[in-house]
């Protein structure tokens, strides 16, 4: 029955009309509204295609792309369709709405035609355990883009390179330009295991 909703909504809001028209989740309102903001405020034109923001369950994406997603984006030549994973508002998570604007904006971007990549700076830092008080240097990663997957934007969540991940969303910021810091390129199984001590720290963090 929610297809059938969801088809007739599609199909009613992509015919008859050659303007770009908009249908956005009420839920998702805050975030697109959020992303024309930043957009307008760096000087970005977002291309003149129709857009579809909506919600979908966990259950109802992993039908449609095959496994665990928390959304997907579907372009075509005048239209954007985007599905965000319901249960990204719900559960025990730190500040939410962060996390669910990481993934609407990752999605916006390929709506704005951004492809993928795999691309992490690499730093070391000095981490101390919490408990057991000793010190050391580890490898600290932070994705280059918010179109890098496997989706993992602390520094954006957390805002301490917000500002950064906005610029380059826009291309205002090319991050190939950036001096003395090392670029890894790193498959999903690489990522696990590289950044599984950083992910004990804060293993909400993560999305898929
Ligand atoms: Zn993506």
């Amino acid at each position: 029955m929610r297809y059938l909703v969801i088809l007739l909504i599609v199909f009613s809001f992509f015919s008859c009309s050659h303007d770009p028209e908009y249908y956005i989740d009420p839920a998702l309102m805050p975030y697109w509204n959020q992303f024309n903001y930043e957009a307008e405020r760096l000087g970005f034109q977002i291309p003149d295609k129709s857009f579809m923001l909506v919600l979908m369950t966990h259950e109802e994406l992993k039908k449609i792309y095959g496994k665990s997603v928390n959304g997907l984006c579907y372009r075509r030549k005048k239209t954007v369709t985007i599905y965000i994973k319901e249960e990204l508002f719900k559960g025990n998570l730190l500040d939410y709405s962060k996390r669910v604007e990481a993934t609407v904006f990752h999605e916006l971007g390929h709506g704005i035609g951004r492809e993928h990549n795999s691309l992490y700076y690499d730093s070391l830092y000095t981490f101390t355990h919490p408990t057991k008080g000793y010190t050391k240097e580890q490898s600290k990663i932070w994705p280059v883009s918010l179109l890098t997957t496997p989706n993992y934007y602390k520094d954006f969540i957390d805002g301490s390179k917000r500002e950064y991940y906005l610029r380059e969303l826009f291309g205002l910021e090319e991050w190939k330009e950036r001096e003395g810091v090392r670029i890894i390129n790193l498959s999903s199984e690489d990522y696990f295991t590289s950044v599984k001590e950083d992910m004990e720290s804060f293993p909400e963090d993560y999305q898929d």
